[in-house]
């Protein structure tokens, strides 16, 4: 899956049909757990931890490099309702930290701030590609984006250089062990899962 798009007049004729799919997901009120007048918040629908889900803002912005001085109130309103809904929904439920952030390469269009739950713990989260975009600089924090913006009045990306983040051997995102299979890894996590503890042991 080659995971960038142009942000210079995207033609969706060009792109893979579930390219849009966040589109058709922000209309199903099955997913849809957070919404005022400029901002959604839907359940991810591949999940790639116990809590994760994407804030979206109203407007249409179909990614980092689109920012520009003219988003930083919406940037902030974005991620202030984010740590406003982890708060009320999800931080009683978990111990695990939750971080907030953008992938640099999307692959789906639409910006969208990622909400996720550091335990990794999901049946979806399959490939190293998968673990790396959550796990290294490919995944920038909410605030880091926010901090460059007010600062620079836009979000310079090198691309490249981010999508080879994806090829780097498997860590372990808590000790930094190295880890050779996925398996292995989602093994390896269990043992930062503040929450494995309360679990009923497996019979
Ligand atoms: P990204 O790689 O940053 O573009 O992340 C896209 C996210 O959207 C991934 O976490 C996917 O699991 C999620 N996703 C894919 N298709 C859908 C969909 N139809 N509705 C909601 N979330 C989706």
């Amino acid at each position: 899956m080659k995971r960038s798009f142009s942000s210079q007049g995207p033609s969706a004729k060009k792109f893979a049909p579930w390219f849009n799919a966040l589109e058709e997901s922000l209309k199903d009120p099955a997913l849809r757990v957070f919404e005022d007048d400029q901002i959604t918040i839907i359940r991810d629908k591949f999940p790639k931890a116990r809590f994760h889900y994407l804030a979206l803002a109203k407007s249409p912005i179909d990614d980092l490099e689109q920012l520009t001085s003219a988003h930083v109130s919406l940037l902030e309103h974005l991620i202030e309702e984010a740590h406003a809904f982890v708060e009320s929904n999800v931080a009683a439920k978990t111990k695990n930290p939750v971080r907030l952030g953008f992938h640099q390469v999307p692959s789906m269009k639409r910006l969208h701030l990622h909400i996720i739950s550091q335990d990794f713990d999901s049946a979806c989260l399959k490939h190293k590609k998968h673990w790396n975009s959550f796990t290294t600089p490919f995944f920038m924090d909410a605030e880091k984006v926010l901090t460059t913006l007010k600062e620079k009045g836009k979000v310079a990306l090198d691309k490249s250089r981010a999508e080879e983040l994806l090829k780097d051997p498997l860590r372990c995102h808590v000790c930094k062990e190295s880890l050779a299979t996925i398996p292995k890894l989602k093994d390896h996590i269990k043992m930062h899962d503040k929450d494995e503890a309360v679990k009923e042991p497996k019979q």
